[in-house]
């Protein structure tokens, strides 16, 4: 097992790194930045070192500040949890190099699947369905673009092959507008991303968004831990998140967990992954894979009992995974809510002092959050603050604890989307399950 680990991140997931490593008996390092000195992690981690200040690209992007934080420790291994380097194949390679562990897939990987042009084409060969788009990237020809996006058929959808985080994407409903779109991403992918490698894709109308697990490592082994429904969405990024998914049959979710293990085998994937997909019609659509632990992981290990982070930790030590594919037995149901602190209806960031806190709790509540009462929530990060993940034997009574929670908890001092969360767990259509992609921002009135 691997002896001491740096947790290159902050807020819930450094925290949540942290309580893994304990429980293996792994000493850690929070590498963390000057406004973070207060964090939870901070405080539990046998040692803490200082990376920059609170500008990430200063601090949490700094690769050669976090690199540093491992050689005067004396660790021998990094997790990047998610965001920040957790994707960034340069990182891992430098790190490996400088002859610590990079906990995650090896930089080839990262290269492979966090460019979605090179992802798609690798997986289609690996024989994952994907979306129906332009099989590569956008040249500059008009009437070739054109004619692309004609085959494809409107509306299409035009994505930053570097984008993440649900930016660097634009909708075309007709030919009208197809050319300024497209020069619009490629000059938004150049600026946001580094990159103005663009693709089309057809623009599907009523899809769910699902994603599938998988765990992977050193010796052969990957096994898929079902399914997740991240359908409740605005602007393309995930409020709420849900396992399995309401109405997929058995039969369905083994169909598609084993070709994502097929697929791994196929890349020499190693480490906890995620591959994403939209589901219409009975049909699932590669988008693209995560290679790393992802926010919403806790309902998979609420239905199945597998710790993906101890996980990640035993991979990154060399060892085996600690189950096979028939040990996974999905029980129950759970959902997540991403708890932020923000305006609930202008959506707008709300950093602050929280004055009360007082968790929620019961049987089959869980809360992954490092706020406590009297900490200051910094304006240079992202605003989530927690998540709160109910898990019962229905989905139904899954929702009632999670309703239940959502009335209990408070946090007092800023203002968090808490009141948004309460009004969608009572939504009837959310109720009934399976609703698309598009069903929030509907719902919010947002086009
Ligand atoms: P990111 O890497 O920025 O998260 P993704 O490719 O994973 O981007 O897409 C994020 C979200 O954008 C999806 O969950 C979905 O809501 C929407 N989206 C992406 N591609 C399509 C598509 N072809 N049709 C409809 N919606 C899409």
């Amino acid at each position: 097992m691997l002896d001491k680990v740096v947790i290159a991140n902050r807020g819930e997931i450094a925290l949540r790194v942290l309580r893994a490593c304990r429980e293996l008996g792994i000493k850690t390092v929070a590498a963390y930045s000057e406004p973070d000195k207060d964090l939870k992690h901070v405080f539990l981690s046998d040692e803490s070192v200082c990376i920059g200040p609170a500008p990430s690209t200063e601090s949490y992007l700094n690769i050669p500040a976090v690199i540093s934080a491992a050689e005067v420790t004396d660790a021998v291994a990094i997790h990047p949890g998610y965001g920040f380097l957790s994707e960034n194949a340069d990182f891992a390679e430098r790190v490996e190099q400088s002859g610590f562990v990079f906990i995650g897939p090896k930089a080839e990987t990262i290269r492979l699947m966090g460019d979605k042009v090179s992802a798609i084409n690798a997986m289609k060969k690996a024989g994952i369905p994907c979306v129906p788009g332009s099989d590569g990237p956008l040249g500059e020809d008009p009437e070739t673009l054109k004619k692309t996006a004609k085959r494809i058929g409107y509306p299409i959808i035009i994505k930053a092959s570097g984008g993440g985080g649900g930016r660097g994407m634009r909708v075309v409903h007709s030919e009208a507008n197809l050319l300024k779109s497209i020069a619009l991403t490629r000059s938004e992918a150049a600026a946001t991303f580094g990159n103005d490698m663009i693709y089309m894709e057809k623009f599907l109308e009523h899809p769910r968004h699902i994603e599938i697990q998988v765990l992977a490592d050193e010796h052969g082994n990957v096994i898929y831990l079902g399914e997740r429904d991240c359908s409740m969405q605005r602007r393309h990024q995930k409020v709420i998140e849900e396992a399995p998914a309401p109405g997929l049959t058995e039969e369905t979710r083994k169909r598609i967990g084993e070709r994502c293990v097929e697929a791994c085998k196929a890349i020499n994937y190693r480490g906890a992954g995620t591959f994403e997909f939209l589901y219409e019609d009975g049909e699932f659509y590669f988008i693209e894979m995560n290679t790393r632990v992802q926010v919403e992981h806790p309902v998979t290990e609420m239905i199945t009992g597998v710790d993906i982070v101890k996980e990640q930790l035993r991979i990154a030590s060399g060892l085996p995974l600690s189950y096979k594919q028939e040990d996974i037995q999905i029980r129950g149901h759970a959902i997540e809510c991403r708890i932020n602190a923000e305006d609930p209806e202008t959506f707008m960031p709300s950093p602050g002092t929280i004055e009360h806190y007082h968790p929620p709790g019961g049987f089959g509540i869980r809360v992954d959050t490092h706020v406590y009462q009297g900490y200051k929530v910094p304006p240079h990060y992202d605003s989530m603050i927690g998540k709160l993940i109910a898990h019962a034997e229905t989905r139904e009574l899954a929702l009632t604890r999670l309703s239940m929670a959502l009335s209990e908890i408070v946090i007092d001092g800023i203002k968090t989307n808490i009141p948004l969360h309460q009004e969608l767990v009572q939504d009837t259509a959310f109720e009934a399950g399976g609703t698309d992609i598009h069903y929030l921002e509907a719902k919010l009135g947002i086009k």
